[in-house]
């Protein structure tokens, strides 16, 4: 099916970060519902290997730059339909290390999209996380939790913050402006592609695996954290933007399979059949002093599944295999 815009030309979809992990496969995804497909990110942490396939497409045009240089933004913007902001700082490691660029691509990257979507009335999904509900370890998180925060001094939580400002700005641009937003909070995105580079568990867990080098897993390992496969991440999101209902709220996009880092450990184990040793790192070693982790995070996805009809269509073996198969290849 070719989706078009509402003058009944081929639509114009703008997707920052499209050269990332979910970026580059909603890239693909759009294009072959129809999609003309405009991408604009600076590969701070996406690559145009990402894209490869794609990149030659006729339907695809792809910017480097920045989100904050405005001038290229509002010229995009201008001439798209609509926007999936995906743009900004990935990774536990990353945000660790580089705390400044997160907090600017994530707060003023996300004002400029949010300005800009709204100067043409452009509708815009905005990428939240999990990570905004804190430090949270009692029941299966819901959209109107409140948020758990630690203190300002771990670096950790100003991802959380950054993300959850953007929140609150795409709110008051749906409330006071009348902007159509829609915002996704992400739980743990996994799937091929995606590099361990940055701190991400699964990815750097297969690699050690099949390297035989140690798998390390961070603290005791009884923290949970429930994976969805980026196919079904995609389904979701490219559902949301097409429900009307949807704009002005938000939703958990998530798998509700909890599990904790030393099964992630087992399972991986086991799945590639590897020798290499479990080891445990306290956090310090891994990410020096201030950091703190969340100790447990899984999703209700009712309401996800009120607005769409949504169920995760891979289970945990299924998503560690696709992988293991990623990186064999
Ligand atoms: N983790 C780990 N070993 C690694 C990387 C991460 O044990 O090599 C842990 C990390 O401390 C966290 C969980 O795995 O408890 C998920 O980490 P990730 O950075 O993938 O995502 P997030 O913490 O943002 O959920």
């Amino acid at each position: 099916m070719v989706f078009l815009s509402e003058e009944g030309a081929t639509r114009k979809t703008l997707i920052t970060g499209g050269a990332g992990f979910i970026g580059s496969h909603l890239a693909e995804r759009l294009l072959e519902r129809g999609d003309e497909v405009f991408i604009i990110d600076n590969l701070w942490t996406g690559s145009l290997n990402n894209i490869a396939k794609i990149q030659s497409h006729e339907r695809l045009h792809l910017v480097v730059d920045t989100i904050l240089n405005e001038s290229v933004m509002n010229e995009l913007i201008f001439k798209i339909d609509r926007i999936y902001h995906l743009a900004a700082a990935v990774g536990v490691r990353n945000v660790m290390d580089h705390p400044v660029e997160t907090l600017d691509t994530n707060v003023k990257g996300s004002e400029v999209a949010l300005r800009l979507a709204n100067r043409f009335k452009k509708k815009i999904f905005i990428a939240s996380t999990s990570e905004v509900y804190g430090k949270h370890v009692e029941h299966d998180l819901s959209e109107d939790d409140n948020r758990v925060m630690g203190t300002v001094k771990k670096r950790r939580w100003a991802y959380a913050c950054s993300k959850t400002l953007d929140e609150f700005l795409a709110l008051a641009y749906y409330d006071e402006k009348k902007l159509p937003v829609v915002i996704g909070r992400l739980f743990n995105t996994v799937g091929p592609r995606q590099t361990g580079q940055y701190g991400m568990v699964l990815p750097g867990f297969v690699q050690s695996a099949l390297l035989g080098k140690p798998i390390t897993v961070y603290g005791d390992g009884t923290q949970t954290r429930s994976f969805m496969h980026v196919n079904d991440v995609l389904n979701a999101i490219t559902a949301l933007m097409d429900t009307p209902a949807a704009e002005g709220e938000i939703y958990n996009v998530g798998n509700n399979q909890e599990v904790s880092i030393n099964d992630l450990a087992q399972r991986v184990k086991e799945m590639t059949g590897s020798d290499s040793e479990i080891e445990h790192i306290p956090y310090e070693k891994a990410y020096g002093p201030g950091f703190e982790d969340m100790e447990r995070r899984c999703p209700n996805i009712s309401k996800l599944k009120a607005a769409i009809g949504f169920a995760p269509s891979y289970d945990l073996t299924s998503i560690i295999q696709s992988v293991i198969d990623y990186f064999k290849t």
